[in-house]
């Protein structure tokens, strides 16, 4: 349960700013909670992972094309 020392009160996550700081002192408390901007944020093996795909899927209709020019 997030809480802050200034106001001496707890928080519920939904009720903290968006950034995860306190709404009535601006203090740090918590990390933002799930949905926020840096849940959108995607990590970089993601992108790694996606470059592999679009390359090992090219090259499979590379050949796939090159076996069906074999046929004709
Ligand atoms: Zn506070």
């Amino acid at each position: 349960m997030p809480w802050c020392e200034g106001c001496s009160r707890f928080y519920n996550p939904n009720s903290m700013a968006p950034d995860g700081t306190c709404t009535n002192c601006g203090a740090f408390i918590a990390d933002p909670p799930e949905g926020g901007e840096h849940a959108a944020r995607v990590p970089w093996h993601f992108w790694i992972m996606v470059l592999a795909l679009t390359l090992y899927l090219g090259w499979r209709l590379v050949q796939g094309l090159a076996w069906i020019a074999q046929r004709f």
